[in-house]
């Protein structure tokens, strides 16, 4: 708790804004979790760099969230300071058919707006609930398309130092990338887009017509709970089993969508803890699929 009181300090007198009231509730989608310690909101690339310098340098554990949209916070909440990038580092422009980003800029929201400029790439992304840097440090996709396929460029902090390189796409894997916390923390990311061949719009509205018919989009969840598995869809494999609306207290397997675990009400991340672990050994017993979570469930 000391070093908590002097990085308070350290990010009065250098103006980050920082609250000490939230809750893993306040952070995420799942709206679950308990108090984390300090939740500090740095609103340029500088800001963000002299904080992350100041935590490695003193040894004060952090953790980088974005929208906290594919992420479980314990009950008990986490004795962590907590990154969200902020003001500058939430804004987007094009700039020829490169779209700069802020990594605290919604995903959504920057695709849509590389659509309304006339490019393509990024249709599918219209409705992903994250941040640039959750969707880079995720690899996120959706309808046969995926950051690795777009992104150009990063320019991130790591050890000390804000550096700038060409993305990699072997970086990038299924729902996962190296661009990412601990490794990394990415501040801004460029995407490569082409021009669009005049069925942009209709195929992100199309897109997000799919989302409001198949996901239970009305209750709070994390997206897909379980990552797919090889030769399979999570969702048919826990419908099969039959575990349609299973629940543990606030949380259950979606009726709409059994790929989603959703928070009804009042659910725990313990709930939902338990619910993954009956989902996972019920579909196992009947398939044999271990399913492994696409939540990252911190500790
Ligand atoms: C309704 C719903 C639908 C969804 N649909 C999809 C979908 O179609 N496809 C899909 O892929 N996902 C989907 N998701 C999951 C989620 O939105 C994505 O994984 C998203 O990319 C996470 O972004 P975030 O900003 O919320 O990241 P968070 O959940 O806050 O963090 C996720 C990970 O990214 C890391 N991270 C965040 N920002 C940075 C940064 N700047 N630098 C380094 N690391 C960082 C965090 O440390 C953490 O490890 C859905 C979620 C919901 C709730």
């Amino acid at each position: 708790m000391e070093h908590y009181e002097a990085l308070a300090e350290y990010m009065k007198i250098h103006g980050v804004p920082f609250r000490e009231d939230v809750t893993g509730a306040d952070c995420t989608t799942f709206r679950t979790g308990g108090r984390i310690a300090l939740f500090a909101e740095p609103k340029d690339a500088d800001a963000a760099c002299r904080l992350l310098s100041y935590a490695d340098k003193n040894g004060v554990p952090y953790y980088l969230i974005g929208n906290g949209s594919n992420l479980l916070i314990p009950d008990e909440g986490l004795d962590k300071l907590f990154i969200k990038l902020s003001g500058e580092l939430c804004s987007f422009r094009m700039d020829g058919d490169i779209l700069k980003c802020g990594a605290g800029a919604s995903m959504a929201a920057a695709a849509k707006y590389s659509v309304s400029c006339g490019f393509m790439g990024l249709e599918w992304a219209a409705g992903i609930p994250g941040t640039v840097g959750g969707a880079v440090a995720m690899n996120a996709g959706a309808y046969g398309g995926e950051i690795k396929q777009v992104l150009s460029s990063i320019t991130y902090y790591s050890d000390g130092c804000l550096k700038h390189i060409e993305a990699d796409p072997d970086a990038l894997g299924y729902r996962r990338s190296d661009y990412s916390y601990p490794d990394m923390t990415v501040l801004e990311a460029e995407f490569k887009l082409l021009p669009d061949d005049g069925g942009a719009k209709e195929r992100m509205e199309d897109y997000s017509a799919r989302r409001r018919d198949k996901q239970p989009l009305n209750y709070p969840s994390a997206g897909s709970t379980f990552k797919r598995p090889e030769g399979h869809f999570a969702g048919a494999l826990i419908e099969g089993a039959g575990l349609k609306g299973t629940s543990v207290g606030g949380a259950c397997v979606s009726r709409k969508h059994a790929g989603f675990v959703v928070n009804t009400g009042g659910a725990t991340t313990r709930d939902i803890l338990e619910l993954i672990d009956i989902v996972r050994n019920t579909v196992y017993e009947k398939y044999g699929v271990m399913l492994e979570p696409e939540v990252k469930i911190l500790h």
